[in-house]
């Protein structure tokens, strides 16, 4: 029989890191699931976002130690840098940039970086 032919208990739309998650506390309570995703599965977290930054700013960090121990100061990574927004985005790029030797300037609205992530008093 074809899951289009099956009965679920619950029809998850999407397969991104929340339809994974739904889907598995679903599973995991008993029920049965069916997960719908007409592109990739994990999406945006593995493929654009998340991963993908995680893996860049721990490749910048290895090279970072590596310079480091070697006692190289050379400095000079892709040019001058302007990053547009301090979000959680905007400083996981410009912390990796920096970390290439870019001279970094992050452009924010507002008086701090991170706004939504530490409230003001
Ligand atoms: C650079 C960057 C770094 C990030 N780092 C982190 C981090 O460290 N930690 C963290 O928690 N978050 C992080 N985020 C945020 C995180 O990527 C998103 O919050 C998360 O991926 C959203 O997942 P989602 O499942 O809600 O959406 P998505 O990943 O966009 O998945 C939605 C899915 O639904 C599918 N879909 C859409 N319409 C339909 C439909 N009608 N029927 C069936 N399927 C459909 C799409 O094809 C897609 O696969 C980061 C984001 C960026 C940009």
């Amino acid at each position: 029989m074809s899951a289009a032919e099956r009965t679920y208990d619950v029809v998850v739309l999407g397969a991104g890191s929340t339809g994974e998650n739904v889907a598995d506390v679903v599973v995991r309570g008993g029920l049965s699931a069916l997960l719908v995703e007409p592109e990739l599965v994990g999406c945006e977290c593995s493929y654009w976002a998340c991963m993908p930054s995680k893996t860049l700013l721990r490749g910048t960090e290895v090279l970072a130690e590596a310079r480091a121990a070697r006692g190289d100061q050379r400095r000079g990574g892709p040019g001058p840098a302007p990053v547009l927004g301090g979000g959680y985005v905007g400083c996981e790029m410009a912390t990796a940039w920096q970390a290439l030797g870019s001279q970094v300037t992050v452009l924010q609205r507002g008086d701090r970086l991170l706004p939504r992530l530490e409230p003001g008093e």
